[in-house]
């Protein structure tokens, strides 16, 4: 039996990792340590799986990335290591970034240095970054040698956790792997995040709030892709992976007003579903994958049609209000522009 340890697990593509491994290998056990933040919930996970304690492939930690006693005790029994485990927010990072710095810099450097004392077992570490240490497009796909300019504290501290585990590699031998996901959409993401957000709204008969003139525009890959990608990442021959790079996205860019549009074109029967509100700080204006790399290297492509992934979100949060409905109060966050104003973001 394999050992693979998932920091973050509890969260939205951990969680959905977790159900893709336990379903997938059989022979695989599954450690998650998670903080269980706000961001957390340990409702993600398998609830029958994580309260049967006679269930040997499955084990819940509840603990911080931080904590390195803890870190090691689950490190050294693992054979492959995913760390999801950070604060993820772009907007929450911008009142508040040094929770940001702590967890997704130090967090991932407490881990890095448990791989590294225990590589006679860890066979493989790989590292969640996000295609948001880019900042915005400078070219019309973004490869992964596309500069690194994060706009957000969110992602400058992704951006130094990113090069960090890169430096372990270079200067440790750390057997790392980075992964750049672009904007991930799927069930259980907290609503936070644009899409829960908008499909929210529209059961709730509220309007849309799109940011600015809606024109900013992202590449969204479903978590069934994404997972998949890990997948072949953590299983590839050392050779193609080690010390590599990997973007994972679809390789469309949606604007924000046409994602408003989609789903209310799937939920919404009035004219006007959205309305405009102030454009959020640190915008990054276009992100666009080239997932040729992954694609040449490993056969990896996007499965997981836009529509198709799009309405079974709409369905899931349908159907699942109990889930939602204690974190409304979370959908939109204060913050302070540079006019000093406060905008709900
Ligand atoms: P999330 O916010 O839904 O989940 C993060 C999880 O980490 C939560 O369960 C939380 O409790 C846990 N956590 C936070 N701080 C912790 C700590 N100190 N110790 C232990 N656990 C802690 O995030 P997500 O959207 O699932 O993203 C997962 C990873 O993927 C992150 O590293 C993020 O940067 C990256 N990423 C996300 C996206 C996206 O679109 N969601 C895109 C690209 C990359």
């Amino acid at each position: 039996m394999k050992t693979i340890l998932v920091t973050g697990g509890a969260g939205f593509i951990g969680s959905a990792f977790c159900h893709y491994i336990y379903n997938k290998y059989p022979d695989y056990r599954i450690l998650v340590l998670d903080a269980l933040t706000y961001a957390g919930n340990a409702k993600n996970l398998p609830v029958d799986i994580c309260n049967d304690f006679d269930n040997e492939r499955f084990e819940f930690w509840y603990g911080n990335i931080l904590n390195a006693g803890l870190v090691d005790a689950l490190v050294e029994q693992s054979d492959f290591v995913v760390h999801f485990a950070a604060e993820s927010h772009v907007t929450r990072s911008i009142f508040d970034n040094k929770l940001f710095f702590e967890t997704d810099v130090l967090g991932t450097q407490t881990i890095a240095n448990s791989v590294g004392r225990n590589t006679n077992k860890v066979k493989k570490f790989v590292h969640i970054s996000t295609s948001e240490v880019y900042g915005t497009a400078v070219s019309s796909k973004m490869d992964e040698d596309h500069p690194l300019n994060p706009m957000s504290p969110y992602a400058a501290a992704k951006a130094g956790a990113d090069r960090l585990v890169y430096s372990y590699w270079a200067t440790y031998g750390t057997p790392a792997v980075i992964i750049r996901p672009f904007n991930n959409y799927g069930i259980r993401q907290h609503l936070e995040k644009v899409i829960p957000r908008f499909v929210t709204s529209v059961l709730l008969g509220e309007k849309l709030h799109v940011h600015g003139d809606g024109l900013s525009a992202r590449d969204f890959v479903h978590t069934d892709d994404t997972c998949r990608a890990i997948d072949l990442v953590l299983h590839a021959e050392d050779e193609k992976v080690l010390g590599e790079v990997f973007n994972v996205g679809s390789g469309v860019d949606r604007n924000i007003l046409s994602l408003a549009e989609d789903i209310t074109g799937l939920m919404c029967k009035e004219e006007e579903c959205y309305v405009k509100v102030g454009d959020r700080p640190g915008q990054v204006m276009r992100h666009t994958c080239d997932a040729s790399k992954i694609r040449e290297v490993l056969g990896w492509e996007p499965k997981v049609s836009w529509l198709d992934g799009l309405q079974s979100v709409v369905d899931w949060y349908t159907k699942n209000e109990e889930w939602w409905r204690d974190m409304m109060w979370m959908r939109e966050i204060p913050i302070i522009t540079a006019s000093g104003k406060k905008e709900l973001h």
